[in-house]
């Protein structure tokens, strides 16, 4: 047997899935989002630009695609979407803005699958470029607060921390690469961190580094005069909104391209993977992929793995609102009743009508199918009433039977539906 490729999964029932991409859709098309659609292959080089030669992501989990011999094109399947969005908006010389857009799909890394980590797994992302004010992240934060409320997720925190601009970056790199080295005992994976990617060390699983980075310094308190404004700003505007948040000092986010505000929902309900979803500003991101001018922008990356195991015990909630159309099943008995069934279901479904046909096994078995598949009323064809033109409609809940021409059918059905509403 051929497997599937380790890392990937198979979907086999898509209801929590499309439940999720129909309620982020509507809410962002509430708050003015408009949808895109960028391709999963993109130039290796626009990923190791936009996040960073030494990120985890560039270094180690890319998917690369080798190249053809008539070309020396660099390829890869996407690791994530903002540097894909940020590619769209220069390339297609974007005007209008702030551009705000969202676009979902699947996302590659080559890391080592575990719960609620995949190789092909799936993102929403969803990006405000151009749009420079404080204003706008608290906004931006307080939407997706309010998007996952309207999915019934509580049991989450939003961890929040501001690693200031360019400059400040560049100083607090300095603080920390000097207490780190009055250190002893940090591991040999820090120590390279230290010298290319240091802010990253906040990431480290390994609990003696972990220990001593709780007396680390904070980069809130290496901040120039305006950062430290917008600091404050952010955070009274937060709350001004009522948005409970925790400042994590230590939340730096993986990718280079981050500045200013970051943050992460986190669910306790995840285990050791709990960010179902991250994001940040990047103000400088534009223009490293190749803009004049550089966009000041912030957005945030949903994992839609994640969200779909914290909905999974909603499930059911979803499934009833999902699946009000009643379903009719025709079932004709013998093969010389098929031409029949054909064209009564072709009929009801240009009316809107759910209608699935059973055209193999026993009477008794498509019976059994009918209930199985939950229908509301079976509708069976016979050899009297193919004679008569004619179906029985069974109705399968009060299990009562009625003769009806086939001509009136749909308007039957049609009635009883509205009955029933
Ligand atoms: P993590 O710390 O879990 O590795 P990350 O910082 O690499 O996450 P981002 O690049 O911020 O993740 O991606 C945004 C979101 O995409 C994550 O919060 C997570 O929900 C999801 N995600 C990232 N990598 C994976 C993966 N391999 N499988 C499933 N979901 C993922
Ligand atoms: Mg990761």
């Amino acid at each position: 047997m051929i497997s599937r490729v380790k890392g990937t999964q198979d979907f086999l029932d898509m209801t929590l899935f499309n439940v999720l991409i129909k309620s982020t859709k509507e809410h962002l098309a509430f708050h003015n989002f408009i949808e895109i659609q960028t391709p999963l292959l993109e130039h290796l080089d626009l990923f190791q630009r936009s996040l960073g030669e030494h990120t985890e992501v560039v270094s180690k989990e890319m998917f690369i695609i080798e190249p053809r011999q008539e070309s020396s094109e660099r390829i890869c399947l996407r690791p994530e979407i903002t540097a894909s969005i940020a590619r769209a908006f220069v390339e297609n010389g974007i005007q209008n803005i702030p551009w705000k857009v969202f676009t979902y799909g699947p996302c590659f890394r080559y890391e080592r699958p575990q719960k609620g980590r995949y190789r092909q797994f799936h993102q929403i992302s969803i990006e405000v470029i151009g749009a420079s004010s404080v204003s706008q992240d608290v906004q931006f934060i307080a939407m997706l607060n309010a998007l996952f409320a309207t999915m019934c997720i509580d049991d989450f925190v939003l961890a929040i921390n501001f690693l200031g601009c360019s400059d400040d970056r560049v100083n607090f790199i300095h603080v920390l690469k000097k207490f780190l080295d009055a250190q002893s005992g940090i591991c040999r994976q820090c120590l390279e961190r230290k010298e290319h990617n240091v802010m990253r060390i906040f990431d480290c699983k390994n609990v003696d580094c972990q220990t001593i980075y709780k007396d680390a310094p904070h980069i809130v308190d290496h901040l120039c005069e305006c950062c430290m404004q917008e600091w404050q700003q952010l955070q009274r505007q937060l709350s001004l909104l009522s948005v409970t948040y925790v400042y994590q000092p230590t939340l730096v986010r993986g990718l280079d391209y981050y500045n200013k505000t970051v943050f992460e929902f986190m669910s306790n309900a995840l285990g050791a993977q709990n960010t179902f979803c991250g994001g940040g500003r990047y103000n400088k991101l534009v223009k490293e992929i190749g803009a004049k001018e550089d966009q000041p922008s912030i957005g945030a990356a949903l994992g839609i793995e994640r969200l779909m195991l914290l909905l999974e015990p909603l499930k059911e909630t979803f499934v009833v609102e999902d699946e009000i159309d009643p379903l009719y099943v025709i079932i004709p008995m013998t093969n010389a009743q098929h031409d029949m069934a054909l064209c009564i279901a072709q009929d009801m479904q240009k009316y809107g009508l759910c209608v699935d046909v059973l055209f193999e096994g026993s009477v008794k078995s498509m019976f059994r199918k009918a209930n199985k598949l939950g229908a509301a009323f079976a509708l069976i064809i016979g050899e009297d009433e193919q004679r008569d033109d004619c179906v029985v409609v069974k109705d399968m809940s009060a299990g009562s039977e009625q003769k009806i021409k086939k001509e009136e059918i749909v308007d039957f059905l049609l009635q009883q539906e509205s009955c029933s509403i």
